[in-house]
């Protein structure tokens, strides 16, 4: 077996993909890499014919070293089907001169739906390989988007089972409403007294309490996460950027081998970075734009080259891109200083220590051929949803409102754009309903509803029949208490 990945931080690392995807972060702090990612080219044309799914198996092929051929198919198959709303998987609309790529088609409507649906198959398929016998328990803190996700693509999967977090009190009624109606016998879910970054640290000191994973062995049980640095989560997400471009050459809006940009609403840099991995395979892309809110560190670093954390964290009206450290950055880092493993771990340090690093001039530039940023501001995101929704009668979600408005500052002439969608506009009806009418304080469910009858647009089933289904975790429990529940909940959960 070729063990291809290494870790950003150590060239001497080295793991099978199925290896990386079981550990999911490597052991020093660093994050599983593959070092010749760009040899591997693929052939853009041949996907002209090729639906979703095909494109995906084609990207998996090669990534995926110690899978076979069966076992890609199988897991692609199991984790695109009918559960998605388009059989497109990921629908491409156009919109004026441009073009908006809907991520958020999948069983909880959000675009974390993408990875999280397709990871559960590979770790499955991963565990076979292993030569463990324990099952995999992933715990999961969640501010409302993941955590659900998460519940929908781990239920019922072969030898994992999968407890999330969520902060009491602290999530939307319709986050919360998905997460106390989940489905499910390997899983458990739990509000947690406290804020996110409580759940988050709680979940953290788990992970290295030597007594809690003694325990755990005794049950035949390792831990693990679906944390977004996960190649598992990482790779499905190259797959929607060839299915755009073939889209565009299918609807004669590009020319075949023509360049294109990318607007990316950006968190973690999870998302920007599967479209950077496609151009590095081959994907004739001319930028990647970063579309930050006034959270806007990534902003800064693109522009100057000095990533600084040191400020204020503001809460928006896009709260999936309320993020001061974007992890995957380091695995671009990585590739622009051609794979030196050294600085990308001094660098990292720096980050850690300090809160803040400043690449080279050198550096800078690289990455400055391939992406650029904008950011748009709450005001800014309202007003795009208002614009849109009364120039083109198409409603967007906050996040790719803040997308949409940087595009529109920062269109490059001659070259098509397509933004990308990462949420429905019914994940955040408050804002979207206040964007377009002005404020009220009515209960979401009764918003959606009234939103619906205005715009006509529809609203996806997941979410509509949710106040209908019956809850079935409602359990609120302290920090302190945490292990205790994780290891009675064992118990019931199969
Ligand atoms: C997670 C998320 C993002 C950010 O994606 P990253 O991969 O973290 O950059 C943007 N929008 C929505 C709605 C999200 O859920």
């Amino acid at each position: 077996m070729k063990k291809i990945w290494e870790s950003t931080r150590d060239k001497e690392v080295s793991k099978t993909a199925s290896e990386a995807i079981l550990k999911g972060l490597s052991e020093e702090g660093g994050l599983f890499v593959m070092r010749d990612l760009e040899q591997a080219h693929l052939d853009v044309e041949k996907m002209l014919d090729m639906s979703y799914q095909e494109i995906a198996i084609s990207i998996l092929r090669i990534l995926l070293d110690d899978f076979s051929d069966e076992e890609i198919a199988m897991c692609v198959n199991k984790a695109y089907d009918h559960r998605f709303r388009d059989a497109a998987i990921t629908p491409l609309t156009l919109i004026g001169d441009d073009a908006i790529l809907e991520l958020f088609g999948g069983p909880t409507s959000a675009f974390k739906d993408i990875g999280l649906s397709l990871l559960p198959q590979l770790m499955s398929t991963a565990l076979k390989k292993s030569q463990s016998d324990d099952d995999i328990l992933i715990l999961t803190a969640t501010s409302g988007d993941t955590g659900k996700a998460a519940l929908e693509g781990f239920k019922d999967a072969d030898r994992i089972k999968i407890i999330v977090f969520y902060p009491f009190g602290k999530v939307s009624a319709v986050q919360q409403a998905q997460m106390q109606t989940q489905e499910g016998k390997n899983l458990a879910v739990c509000a947690l007294r406290g804020n996110f970054d409580d759940a988050q640290n709680g979940i953290k000191q788990l992970f290295v309490d030597e007594s809690f994973k003694k325990s755990l062995k005794q049950r035949h049980i390792a831990l693990s996460s679906a944390n977004s640095i996960n190649i598992g989560r990482l790779i499905p997400q190259m797959v929607y950027y060839f299915y755009a471009y073939i889209e565009l050459v299918r609807k004669h809006k590009i020319k075949m081998g023509e360049a294109i940009n990318f607007v990316v609403p950006t968190g973690n840099f999870g998302n920007i970075l599967a479209g950077y991995y496609a151009k590095l395979l081959g994907l004739p892309v001319h930028k990647f734009i970063v579309a930050a809110n006034n959270n806007n560190v990534l902003y800064d670093f693109i522009n100057t080259g000095v990533y600084d954390r040191n400020r204020d964290f503001l809460k928006t009206i896009s709260p999936s891109m309320d993020i001061l450290i974007s992890s995957n950055l380091e695995r671009l880092l990585y590739y622009l200083s051609d794979k030196d493993n050294k600085l990308v771990k001094e660098l990292m340090e720096q980050l850690k220590e300090q809160g803040r690093y400043e690449v080279s001039k050198a550096l800078l530039e690289k990455i400055q051929e391939h992406f650029s940023a904008g950011y748009a501001t709450d005001k800014e995101t309202s007003d795009t949803i208002k614009k849109v929704y009364e120039k083109y009668g198409y409603l967007l979600d906050t996040h790719t409102a803040v997308a949409y408005r940087v595009m529109q500052k920062k269109k490059e002439e001659g070259y098509m754009h397509v933004v990308l969608s990462t949420a429905s506009p019914y994940k955040f009806t408050q804002s979207v309903y206040a964007s377009l009418y002005g404020k009220t304080h009515e209960d979401e469910f009764l918003l959606m509803e009234k939103l619906h009858q205005k715009t006509k647009a529809e609203i996806p089933l997941n979410l509509s029949e949710l106040n209908k289904k019956a809850i079935l975790h409602d359990k609120c429990i302290d920090k302190k208490d945490m292990k205790q529940y994780i290891l009675e909940t064992l118990e019931e959960i199969k």
